[in-house]
């Protein structure tokens, strides 16, 4: 344990030049790539690379909400189940919902919760699935996000879509998007969400202490980091429903097979009403 401590004490996350380890500036994402609708069985999808993170999100409903128990009358339901596949860290996971997995699937579907027109849709549930395939910190956020494309793939209404990015302190210095090694030794972690159209917070969790003014420092850079994602996620629902006048091209109406000679032309049927008959 005191070895631990003393490694953790040793590690240097911010390099001499003010960078960190991955060569990032404090305000300076991970590369993110979002894709929409990627799966053909769900109402909508999404997948989305951040940094060493890869994650799937699927939407399904409104639909009947079941067990019927559950049904709210005025209202729909949005449920969310996040899970992290066995093989997307480092040392293997154990299958099924752990503390973890279901504080993350509560406090993702509080956040979506806010801007679903739910009222629209009483006795159903909408219901999102987020799988964390490859896992290197922030995959609530990767999977909120992403999730967020997916909803609107699926055309539920929403106020707005969500985006996420969480901020944290390493080394003392207030840094955006912390990836594995800045979370596991840094001091702060705190993962938000917002309605970038409105500003308004809808996820805000913190592992760690920052003191207020660093908390403001951190609200400032995640709420810039997700003024970025947001253009990529219309981006990705841009690329999924424009049609540009090369994809009409590319569907030109199917050209008619070329006449056949003359030669090869089979006989004219016989008249029934020819000379030879009646
Ligand atoms: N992690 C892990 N095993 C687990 C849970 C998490 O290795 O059972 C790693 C994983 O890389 C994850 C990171 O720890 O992304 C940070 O986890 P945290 O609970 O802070 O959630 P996240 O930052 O992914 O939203």
């Amino acid at each position: 344990m005191e070895d631990i401590e003393h490694i953790e004490k040793e590690m240097k996350l911010i390099k001499a030049d003010g960078r960190r380890l991955d060569g990032r500036k404090a305000d300076e994402l991970r590369p993110v790539r979002i894709e929409a609708g990627v799966l053909r069985r769900a109402d909508g999808s999404a997948y989305i690379e951040w940094g060493g993170n890869k994650v799937l999100a699927a939407v399904y409903g409104p639909r009947e909400a079941h067990p019927r128990h559950l049904q709210d009358p005025a209202r729909a339901l949005v449920q969310c189940r996040y899970n992290m596949a066995p093989f997307s860290v480092s040392d293997r996971k154990r299958p099924g919902p752990d503390r973890r997995s279901v504080e993350i699937s509560k406090v993702i579907s509080e956040a979506f919760s806010a801007v679903v027109f739910k009222e629209q849709f009483p006795r159903t549930s909408v219901d999102i699935f987020i799988e964390v395939l490859q896992a290197d910190a922030g995959t609530r956020c990767a999977g909120l996000t992403a999730a967020s494309v997916a909803l609107a793939d699926a055309g539920v209404p929403m106020r707005d879509l969500v985006a996420s990015c969480a901020s944290g302190k390493i080394d003392g210095v207030v840094c955006v998007d912390l990836n594995k090694e800045e979370d596991n030794f840094g001091d702060a972690d705190c993962p938000m969400a917002i309605v970038p159209r409105t500003g308004e917070i809808v996820l805000l969790q913190m592992d760690g202490h920052l003191t207020y003014d660093e908390f403001q420092k951190a609200m400032e850079m995640s709420i810039g980091a997700t003024h970025r994602l947001y253009e990529l996620q219309r981006d990705a629902l841009r690329r999924r429903y424009s049609t540009t006048l090369e994809d009409i091209l590319k569907e030109s109406p199917p050209v008619p097979p070329p006449p056949m000679p003359e030669s090869e032309l089979p006989p004219p049927p016989e008249d029934d009403f020819g000379p030879e008959g009646i």
